[in-house]
Order: structure tokens, then sequence, then C-alpha cells
């Protein structure tokens, strides 16, 4: 058998294309490969697919393949324009690239997979090629397989913001708790996220007006955005955050008090964990400094009991025991508590919505950690638009139909 007929079977090629030469330079540590057409071959019409139009000129033109050994290999062919009766010239599709690619499909779908578990910038120094031309592979798959995506059932949703990149970046992610899976990365966190966000609803299916549940943090962009763009979205108030809010309270508290009672210092941990997650050692000290009649004590007593609203049997005794709660909170005399019970209380509704939609962000913190790790593992990246593609591929859910 001869190397071009060899060449030729391994490729896959189909009539009119054959390999007519091949070069192989060990020194060069690359194969190259001339793929080419009979004379008077016909095509079809890229655009309405009209069969055997004939070739009207050609251009040389070069793709990437898959090493051959530790060899880089390459394809190169005289690719025909053709005339179509109805279309007029055009460049006609090959086989084994998609238009505008320099790559093969199958170098395409090695490098695809390996993104989807490594840095891109780490896949691009094992293959030998710049990063820039593998991003715009990985954003040419992930931008089909949103074009694709059907968001037409999506009726409950989160939302939060995860910091994009160095200085006061930030883009807000929409995730759709029945996928669960990200349905949308907004640029920045205010109210326009929102309404971006039921723009590309609208885009994928989907509709703002079915949109029923939304859970977010207390972040006054999201409830005006929410409000303005989902119309008939009620809002819960992520559980985390509020208990966040309780206990930076008694961080202030502790914070203040420190500086007349120096058996504080070094016990911020033990007030902000739940007894359950201390240390033997922490547990100690909680111990030993509950009795000494501090006002961290009693902001941390008060912030245990917020916690215990959430495990109320039911909306009715919540709401009764949040009153309660609010009026002891607001009678402390620790004016951070007080503050905290008054946020806690101007979003009423939405904090005690739990107990109709049992929806909370955890979903998207975990998506938050992923997305931040992956960010730390390729230092960074160099645009919004690429942490938003990676963050598509990572929890998107994507079909991302990767030839194979
Ligand atoms: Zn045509």
């Amino acid at each position: 058998m001869r190397d071009t007929e060899l060449l030729q079977l391994a490729l896959g090629l189909l009539p009119p294309w054959l390999v007519v030469a091949s070069r192989f330079d060990p020194s060069a540590r690359r194969l190259d490969i001339d793929v080419s057409f009979p004379k008077g071959s016909r095509f079809a019409c890229p655009d309405c697919g009209a069969a055997d139009c004939p070739a009207y000129d050609t251009k040389e033109m070069t793709w990437r393949h898959l090493n051959f050994f530790q060899h880089e290999a390459y394809l190169h062919a005289r690719v025909p324009r053709v005339t179509c009766e109805t279309c007029g010239v055009k460049r006609v599709a090959v086989p084994w690239a998609r238009e505008g690619s320099g790559f093969t499909l199958l170098f395409e779908a090695l490098v695809m997979a390996m993104m989807t578990t490594m840095p891109v910038a780490a896949v691009a120094r094992l293959v030998g090629e710049h990063d820039t031309r593998l991003w715009r592979v990985l954003h040419h798959y992930v931008e089909e397989a949103r074009s694709r995506a059907d968001h037409s059932a999506v009726t409950r949703v989160a939302a939060d913001e995860t910091a994009a990149r160095r200085g006061h970046n930030y883009v807000s992610l929409f995730v759709d708790l029945d996928g669960p899976r990200v349905l949308f990365v907004a640029d920045g966190k205010d109210a326009a996220t929102v309404k971006a966000f039921a723009e590309d609803l609208k885009e994928h299916g989907g509709a703002a007006k079915d949109i029923r549940e939304v859970c977010i943090d207390m972040s006054p962009a999201f409830i005006k955005g929410t409000a303005a763009h989902l119309p008939n979205a009620s809002i819960t108030f992520d559980k985390f955050h509020a208990v966040k809010i309780v206990n930076d309270a008694v961080d202030q508290v502790r914070r203040a008090e420190q500086k007349t009672r120096p058996e504080l210092k070094k016990s911020r941990y033990v007030w902000l964990k739940n007894k359950d997650n201390l240390t033997a050692h922490q547990r100690d000290v909680l111990g030993g400094l509950s009795d000494l009649n501090l006002k961290t004590a009693r902001a941390y007593q008060i912030r245990l009991t917020f916690q215990d609203f959430y495990t109320q049997p039911s909306r009715a005794a919540a709401e009764a025991f949040l009153k309660k709660w609010y009026f002891w909170a607001t009678h402390s005399r620790l004016q951070p508590v007080a503050e905290a019970a008054r946020t806690i209380k101007r979003h009423w509704d939405g904090v005690l919505r739990w107990f109709d939609s049992k929806i909370a962000n955890g979903l998207i913190e975990g998506i938050n950690s992923l997305v931040q790790a992956a960010k730390a593992k390729a230092r960074g990246y160099r645009s919004t638009r690429n942490l938003k593609a990676i963050i598509y591929m990572i929890a998107g859910k994507l079909d991302l139909r990767i030839p194979t």
C-alpha cells in the first residue's frame, strides 16, 4: 500500500477528495498531507445544496490535524468555489473542517475534550498552539450549544453575583433551580442584569412572565430588576444571606467589645461557627466566655435564635417566631444587632417566602466555587467573555455536540 492510500484511509476521505502527496520532515517534526480532487469534479452548493456544481476557482487552505505520533500533522487542499445557478459563486464546505477554522474537526474535538478539564493556556502549551486560537474554538462550540438551549420550561431561578476579574468586576449568574444549570451570565451586578436575563430567556423559548420564584440576596439592584422585569415572580431572600447579616452584627459587637474585654481576642470564629462545627478547643473557649456576661455572648444567642426561625414547622409559626425575635433583637441595646433586625424587617415577606418556596442559593454557591477554582487554576481569564464561556461550559449543561 502506498503512503497516500494509507493516509487516505486513515483520514476517511470520500470522493472526490483524495490524498495526492505527503511530505514527512522528522527534523521539523511535522507531516504535511496534500488533499485534492480530480479535474472536472463537481461539488454541492454550500448554501442551497444543489448537487453537481462545477468548480469556478480554487484557494489553497491549511488545517492542523491530530498529531501523527509525536509529529504535528497538517492537511493542505485547494478548496474550490463553485458556480451555483441559484446562489452564484460559493466556497464549498470541506468534510473535515468547519468553515473559518484552521483546525480539522477531529483536532477541535481533541482540544475541546481537553479544555473541559484543563485550563485553556495549559492545553495550548501541550498542543503547541497560541491560546487565542483555542479560545476561538471554545467560543464557537459554546455559542452554538447555547443557541440551541431550550429555556421554555424555566419557572424557578436563583441569581447571584460572582467576582469576574481583578478589581471591582462582576458577572451575575442566573441559575435554573430545576436544572440545575446556569442559564445566563450577565455583565455587572445592577438591575439591568435582570433585564438582560429576561431578554435572553425569550431568545431561548422561555418567558419572563413564567418565572414564579426568584431567589436572591437583599441587593436593591436584584430586587428592583426582578420587580421590573419578572412580573409574576415572588422573591425569596436567600436564607444563608439572611443569617450572614445577623452573623456580621455579632462580629461587629465583638470587635467593639474586645477593646475593653481583651479575653475576646482571637475568639472571632468561635462566635461565627455553629456549635456543632467548633473544635474541642473552641468549645472550651466558648464555654468560658459564655459565663462572663458579655455583650458578644448575648448577640450570639440572638443569632442562634434567628437560625431557629428556619426550623419552624409552618409559615404562620415562623412569622410569630420572627416577630418575637425582632422585638428581642431591637430591644437588645446592641446596636448592630438591632440594625440587622431592621434589615430583616424591611425584607419581611421575602424572608418568610422561604416557607412557601423552600429555595435557596446554595446551588449557586456551589457553582461559584467551581468557577472560582477554574479561574484560580487558569490564573485568571483575559476577558469577561472568556470567563462567561467557561461558566457555561462548567455549569450550563450544554449539548456541545463535539465532533467524533
Ligand atoms: Zn446554491
